[in-house]
């Protein structure tokens, strides 16, 4: 079998070391094995160290009593890192721990029915892509590579192991990881696994919004979100996941906005922003009219963009968050009119950070007038430090029960002057109670 040799250390966490030694003791092999892997020999940050071993589920389970069985019948061990480390804090965290095995039968398209404990090659075999099925070796510092994947890594490309329509068919998750890793590591899809992946878009229908969305959140943090999407959209696959959106595509100039904006924001901070920007024009497909009103077409693909995060999953907050980006993106055309009070509202939003973001984008993509950028962004940096600092005054010096108390009933002038009051604090011209009750008194006999 081919193997690499490393002059470069391969940095293993100690935790990870110990769940490898306590293998080895037991008289098995264990190796570090796929994404981190990969990671190395790419220079990258490596994630999660996971583990494959010729040890079967019973011996595993004897090794790491402490352990999880996820499906003992598939050979997977999680391994809490707070068992291996008690003085770790990170109470979520698992090592993964798989014995070699190879695939049998999948069923829906996503899951091996039956596994068969074998050896390496096997394991190797049963993986999605050859960069992903690189072994590390830490007693001999090599990294094993049973299907071929330096050549593949050299010259950056994806590329299925075994026959690519055999394999998407198998499990059509890997028809969006296959996207996902080729625009997060700048890689270029291999014709043959391309073309399969064309062909079986439609499969992806058999996969979980869940799963969908966790692929798209990784694309969309990933530092190519508008390659991947227009890949998506490319390969048949955008049809099938969010179908809206790709009917965008017949206004092309709300699909190249779109685009455009994703790109400018690469690499997002937040990926609330990312989601914003990529259904930020979706009312266009519902309506040719609202073209020209901003605030009316920024309303309408707020809305469609809560039905597509609720198809996707989405939690109630982040579409919350999302609605909320889109739909206030064009208020900063009016920025410079609005009164104090209105802005000092605003940029206490708890999204207004990331609606910066959105809109500092936005304004690098239509003609880079960042003015009421800088603008918002000094308004809401003052607010930001005095709220860390605790020297934040409450804008709402009166409640209904000092007016209660002033002999006012409760009423729509009622509400109109409590806030008004609070509109006053926020622009500084009232600054205390007695300053806010004086000025009530005042309002209510004229
Ligand atoms: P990431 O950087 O996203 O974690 P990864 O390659 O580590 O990438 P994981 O989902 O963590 O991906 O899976 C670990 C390994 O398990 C992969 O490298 C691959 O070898 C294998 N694998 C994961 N999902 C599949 C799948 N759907 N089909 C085949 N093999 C898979
Ligand atoms: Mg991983």
């Amino acid at each position: 079998m081919k193997s690499i040799r490393t002059d470069r250390p391969f940095p293993i966490p100690e935790v990870v070391r110990t769940v490898l030694q306590r293998l080895n003791q037991g008289g098995h092999i264990a190796y570090i094995v796929g994404g981190s892997v990969r990671d190395y020999l790419l220079g990258r940050e490596m994630k999660d160290h996971d583990i494959a071993t010729d040890a079967d589920p019973n011996r595993l389970e004897e090794l790491f009593p402490e352990s999880l069985t996820v499906g003992k019948a598939f050979g997977v061990l999680k391994v809490p890192v707070t068992r291996i480390d008690p003085t770790s804090t990170e109470s979520d965290r698992f090592i993964e721990v798989a014995t070699f095995r190879e695939d049998l039968e999948y069923r829906d398209h996503r899951h091996p029915v039956r596994v068969r404990f074998a050896g390496l090659e096997e394991d190797a075999r049963r993986r999605d892509f050859t960069i992903n099925a690189f072994y590390f070796d830490p007693k001999t510092a090599r990294i094993l590579d049973p299907v071929d994947g330096l050549p593949d890594l050299e010259a950056r490309v994806i590329r299925s192991i075994g026959k690519p329509d055999k394999r998407f068919s198998e499990d059509a998750l890997r028809l969006l990881r296959g996207v996902r890793f080729s625009h997060a590591l700048g890689f270029r899809i291999e014709p043959e696994t391309r073309a399969a992946i064309q062909a079986r878009a439609r499969l992806i229908g058999k996969i979980s919004a869940e799963r969908i969305r966790d692929e798209l959140t990784l694309m969309l943090k990933s530092r190519d979100p508008r390659g991947a999407i227009e890949d998506l959209a490319a390969l048949g696959l955008l049809a099938h996941i969010l179908p809206r959106l790709d009917l965008l595509r017949r206004h092309p100039r709300d699909w190249k906005s779109t685009l455009e904006l994703l790109g400018a924001l690469a690499p997002v901070r937040d990926v609330h922003v990312a989601w914003a920007a990529l259904f930020h024009r979706l009312g266009r497909v519902d309506s040719e009219s609202a073209v020209d009103n901003p605030t009316a077409m920024a309303q309408l693909s707020a809305e469609r963009a809560a039905l597509h995060g609720e198809a996707l999953r989405l939690s109630a907050k982040e579409i919350s968050i999302i609605r909320s980006l889109i739909s206030d993106l064009p208020k900063f055309r009016e920025a410079f009119r609005m009164r104090d009070a209105t802005l000092q509202r605003w940029v206490r939003e708890p999204y207004f950070e990331p609606l910066l973001e959105l809109h500092r984008a936005e304004a690098v993509c239509i003609d880079g007038n960042l003015a009421a950028w800088a603008f918002c962004s000094t308004l809401w940096r003052s607010y930001e430090s005095r709220r860390v600092a605790g020297t934040l005054r409450d804008s709402k010096l009166l409640s209904g029960e000092d007016l209660i108390g002033l002999g006012l009933r409760p009423g729509p002038r009622f509400t109109a002057l409590l806030r008004e009051a609070e509109d006053l604090a926020l622009e500084g011209v009232l600054n205390s109670k007695e300053e806010a009750l004086e000025w009530v008194i005042k309002k209510a006999s004229s």
